[in-house]
Formats: structure tokens, C-alpha cells, sequence
């Protein structure tokens, strides 16, 4: 079995920047971009417009600054496998990286697989229900879908998602309400304006969706007022979750360190796990940033410590 100087498993900006900065130290890095597991890419893959990513006065779409991290990683000589890593062995080194084609040893690995979309489960909701039949947790990603056009659709949450999610979904739907627990938003206050002077945009305060019914697709909801307990029904087209984000760390089956809501620990002003030549970068260990030029960041930061970890085990 070929064994390598490191292996970055995620490909979100965390796991290419890693790349970048391991390829041009030489350490001739494998990473692994996923395949199953989500879009090869991570989180900008299923966003639209980027504005806040320095270096683009003009903004960039999400997909096209992910293509350019891919063959600017791939450009410096990183190996990048399409495919899923299904589990870790990390009690001895090199530690053993097992993909769901290849298996290979590396003298040191670096965490990026990111975060997920989470889910709330409502009546209706799951799989099996209207799951991806009118439900799902990704507007830019399903929003153009005919079923969506002209109808009323439901976003979940109280946060910058939701409001973007909002947004975007006013181009296809035919009124958007927001549906938030709360009466204030945690958006940004930018977006929070935004979606409270939208024409298309309503807020629900206070409120959560109880129920989603319909025949082959969404049809209807149930809302509830959390302080009257008053119930109503709505038309509904689609209902979109955008309350947060799961860190991908199931496949680590808790080899490392973790908070109580599954982000990975690393130690303060690096990114050092609790096992030596293990590193984490990005929103897999980041619940308070998650931007994509903070993962960058911290993924330069996995690239130099995993470096430096090397040398000093003598590993150049
Ligand atoms: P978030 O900021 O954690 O917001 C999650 C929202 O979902 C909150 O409003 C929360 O309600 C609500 N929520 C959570 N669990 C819930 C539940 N069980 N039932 C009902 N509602 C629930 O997550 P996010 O909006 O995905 O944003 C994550 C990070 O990415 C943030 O730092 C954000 O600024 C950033 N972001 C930025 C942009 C942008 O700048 N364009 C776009 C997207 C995301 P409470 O408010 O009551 O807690």
C-alpha cells in the first residue's frame, strides 16, 4: 500500500488551501474531494453570488471560485481522488486512509470535510414523506425546480441562510415567507434589511412549521404561533431548512477529540487535534466563523503545521 507525507481529506476552501501550501512545500499531498458524501467542492459549490471573498471587487460565483481553488491545487501536483473517505485509522502511524476505492497510509492527515445543511423533523418532512418531494435543505441547489415556480414557499430559520436562501428563492417563488422561532433575526443586519424591505419576503415570528402535507408534492403547511398557540394553514409549493449546519466527523468514529455538537477540537491558535499529525481546518472544527475565507485560512495554517510536524519527525 503506498504511503504519503499527508493526506487532506474535504475539498471546500479549508482542504484546497491545505493542498496549495502542502503541494508547493513539496509534501506531494493526496486529497480527497468526496463523491457520495456531498458536492465535491463543499458549501460554495451550491451558493451563487460570492461577495464578501477578498480579491473580487466584482464578486464571484461560488462554483467558478471553487474550480479555480481545484486547479490551483491540482496545478502544484496535489493527487485529487473523487471519492468518498469511508474511515480512519488513526491509532498508529502512518495512519490508515480508506477511501471507498482506495486505501492508502499517511504520515499525517488534515480534517477538512466541512459542515451539512441540518434538518428538523416535522411531520411530513422526512424521508419517505415530501423529502426532496418539495422539502430540502438547499434552495440555490433545487430552488429553479418547476414544482417551486409561482408558488409560496417556506424558509426555516433566522439566520444569513435563511435570508439568502429568501432571496434567491424570490426569483422562482410567488411570495416567500420566512418562518422564524423567534421574533428578531440573527442575520447580519445588511441581509436582515433586505429581506425585511423585499416585496416578495414576509416574516413569520414566532412561528415553526408543524406539518407539511400535499398529494405527490408540497402542497400545504401547518404553522403554529409559538406565544398564541394559534394554528394555521398555508398553500405551500416548497419548505426550505436553513437552521445551521452538522460537521462531517461520522466517518472519524470519535478517534478525535470533539465538542458536544460533533465540531472537532483543536488546540488554541492551531490546528492540532489530540492525536500528533492530525490536523483540522475549516468548518469541520468551526462553529463560530464559517466562512469561506476563514476556512482558507485555517487550511494554510493545517498545510504549515502538518509541515512543520513532518520536519520535526523528520519526514521532509
Ligand atoms: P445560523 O447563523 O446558526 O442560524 C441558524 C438559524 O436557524 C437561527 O436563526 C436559528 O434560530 C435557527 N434554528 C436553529 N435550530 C433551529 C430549530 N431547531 N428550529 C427552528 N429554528 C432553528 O446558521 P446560518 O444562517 O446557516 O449561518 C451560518 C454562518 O454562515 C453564519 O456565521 C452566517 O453569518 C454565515 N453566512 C453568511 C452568509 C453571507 O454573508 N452571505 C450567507 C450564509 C451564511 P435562533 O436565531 O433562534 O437561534
Amino acid at each position: 500500500m503506498e504511503t504519503r507525507k499527508l493526506a487532506i481529506i474535504g475539498s471546500g476552501p479549508a482542504g484546497y488551501t491545505a493542498a496549495i501550501y502542502a503541494a508547493r512545500a513539496n509534501l506531494t499531498p493526496i486529497l480527497y474531494e468526496g463523491f457520495m458524501s456531498g458536492p465535491a467542492g463543499g458549501q460554495l459549490m451550491t451558493t451563487t453570488e460570492v461577495e464578501n471573498y477578498p480579491g473580487f471587487p466584482e464578486g464571484i460565483m461560488g462554483p467558478e471560485l471553487m474550480a479555480n481553488f481545484r486547479s490551483q491545487a491540482a496545478r502544484f501536483g496535489t493527487t485529487i481522488l473523487t471519492e468518498d473517505v469511508v474511515s480512519v485509522g488513526l491509532s498508529k502511524r502512518p495512519f490508515l486512509v480508506k477511501g471507498n476505492k482506495t486505501h492508502v497510509k499517511a504520515e499525517a492527515v488534515i480534517i477538512a470535510t466541512g459542515a451539512n445543511a441540518k434538518r428538523l423533523e416535522i411531520e411530513g418532512a422526512g424521508d419517505g414523506e415530501f423529502w426532496q418531494r418539495g422539502v430540502t435543505a438547499c434552495a440555490v441547489c433545487d430552488g429553479a425546480a418547476p414544482i417551486f415556480k409561482n408558488k409560496p414557499l417556506f424558509v426555516i430559520g433566522g439566520g444569513d441562510s435563511a435570508v439568502e436562501e429568501a432571496i434567491f428563492l424570490t426569483k422562482y417563488g410567488s411570495k416567500i415567507y420566512i418562518v422564524h422561532r423567534r421574533d428578531q433575526l440573527r442575520a447580519s443586519k445588511i441581509m436582515a434589511e433586505r429581506a425585511l424591505k423585499h416585496p416578495k419576503i414576509e416574516l413569520l415570528w414566532n412561528s415553526a412549521i408543524e406539518k407539511v402535507s400535499g398529494d405527490q408534492i408540497v402542497r400545504k403547511v401547518r404553522i403554529k404561533n409559538l406565544q398564541t398557540g394559534k394554528v394555521e394553514e398555508r398553500e405551500a409549493g416548497g419548505v426550505f431548512f436553513a437552521i445551521g449546519h452538522q460537521p462531517n466527523t461520522q466517518f472519524l468514529n470519535g478517534q478525535l477529540e470533539m465538542s458536544d455538537t460533533g465540531y472537532l477540537i483543536v488546540k488554541d491558535g492551531s490546528t492540532a487535534t489530540n492525536v500528533e499529525g492530525v490536523f483540522a481546518a475549516g468548518d469541520v472544527q468551526d462553529h463560530v466563523y464559517r466562512q469561506a475565507v476563514t476556512a482558507a485560512g485555517t487550511g494554510c495554517m493545517a498545510a504549515l503545521d502538518a509541515e512543520r510536524w513532518l520536519s520535526s519527525m523528520g519526514i521532509e
